[in-house]
């Protein structure tokens, strides 16, 4: 077994993943390493809501003909209980065939996983990564496989395991909002073809995202509401989803098997004062789902450091100057894709009269000004780089 590389992902989730495929072929001998067992699927129970500017990056990846089981939204209706006021947007109207795209966390892994293990660089599944230490011109990552411990020696360590791995060490900053996130399939009566639907409500906001036959649901509320929720039986929870949600897809008439995420906002530092290391993905912020941002915001950034990465030589790979200059191009659309996500649970997740008056105002301004619904969609199409 190799035990130099160029650059080693910690971590083959979506956006290690993406990485390591941007860089195949390179000049750089690339590996991944991932806890899960190879060939393994993911039982993720997730849907992502993939932006139109993610596909046109997967589509360069060459991983997106390869993603079958993948549902269009071409509308977003987006509107709040108790209240008038609602913004619609439309893909014809932003120019584009499609705002985004719904499909399985699951689906969106095997695709990069399966280009991965024909491409070039080193997958090595089964992998834990234990310890990462920086030494002064490399970086030393050891990891356990079938009971064994190895360690690799890497001109740049890129974390993107989700967030453990340096959580003690550099602490991120939290917010804890107080909410998980209940996920599951459903279906309705009168489904809106290729309409996503976010509704806002006093104890959190509620999507339907739609996916094959149905939505897929993704239903915040207070930790102990959700895990609440997790045990009524189906007729009472198809219910309380339709009292909550309304009329817009008729009756519910089935719901699939139901799990619960926690929710927050974890902001890493953007440095980690270690040197050849940079963290990805939600190891760089995790962010609650309510806008659909976080593998999208994960995905610009690996390809921003891939483009770094690529325009490096050897002896520039993984210096403090291309870490700097990664960061300097990554700070504008994380800042604002991060106050985006943030103002909108905290603007929208409370029942204040004065406030709800205003955001239906908001919501109507963003439904009767062209250039806003613009400016909207096309943040979150594209990242505030695009
Ligand atoms: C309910 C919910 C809904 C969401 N909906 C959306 C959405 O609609 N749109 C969107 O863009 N985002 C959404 N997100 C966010 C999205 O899921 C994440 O942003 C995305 O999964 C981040 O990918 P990642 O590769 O950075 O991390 P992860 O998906 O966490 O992957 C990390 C990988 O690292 C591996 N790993 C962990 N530790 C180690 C280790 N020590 N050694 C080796 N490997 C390790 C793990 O096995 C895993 O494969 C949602 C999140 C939630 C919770």
């Amino acid at each position: 077994m190799n035990t130099q590389f160029d650059i080693a992902i910690i971590g083959g989730g979506p956006v290690g993943a993406a990485l390591a495929l941007a860089l195949r072929g390179s000049k750089f001998k690339v590996c991944v390493l991932e806890t899960r067992p190879a060939n393994t699927a993911s039982n993720d129970a997730r849907a992502l809501a993939l932006s139109y500017g993610s596909r046109l990056l997967l589509d360069r990846l060459r991983v997106w003909d390869a993603l079958h089981d993948v549902s269009d939204i071409r509308t977003i209706h987006i509107s709040q209980k108790q209240s008038f006021g609602r913004a619609v947007l439309h893909a014809a109207e932003m120019n584009v065939p499609e705002l985004g795209y719904v499909l399985p966390y699951p689906a969106l892994q095997d695709a990069l996983t399966d280009a991965l293990q024909s491409s070039d660089v080193a997958s090595i599944y089964g992998a834990s990564v234990t310890q990462l230490k920086s030494e002064t011109d490399h970086a030393v990552i050891s990891y356990q496989q079938d009971g064994a411990e190895h360690t690799i020696h890497a001109c740049l360590a890129v974390v993107a395991d989700g967030g453990k791995l340096l959580a003690q060490q550099f602490p991120p900053e939290v917010r804890d909002y107080g909410q998980s996130a209940l996920i599951t399939h459903i279906t309705c009566s009168s489904p809106q073809l290729n309409t996503a639907f976010e509704r806002f409500t006093p104890q959190g906001p509620l999507a339907l995202l739609p996916f094959q036959n149905g939505y897929e649901l993704v239903w915040t509320a207070p930790h102990q509401a959700a895990q609440d929720m997790l045990t009524w039986d189906d007729a009472k929870f198809l219910h309380e989803l339709h009292q909550h949600f309304g009329d817009r897809v008729g009756e519910f008439l089935t719901v699939g098997k139901r799990t619960c995420f926690p929710l927050g906002l974890r902001r890493a530092p953007q440095q980690v004062p270690m040197p050849h290391t940079v963290l990805l993905g939600n190891a760089a912020q995790t962010l609650h789902p309510v806008a659909g941002q976080g593998f999208n915001m994960g995905l610009r950034d690996a390809w921003e450091l891939a483009q770094e990465i690529l325009d490096a030589s050897p002896e520039t790979l993984g210096s403090e100057t291309m870490l700097a200059a990664y960061r300097a191009d990554r700070r504008t659309d994380r800042e604002a894709g991060i106050r985006f996500t943030d103002g909108l649970v905290r603007l929208f997740s409370n029942d204040l009269p004065v406030l709800s008056a205003g955001r239906a105002a908001a919501l109507t301004a963003l439904d009767c000004l062209p250039f806003a619904k613009k400016f909207v969609a096309k943040r979150m199409m594209f990242g505030a780089n695009g």
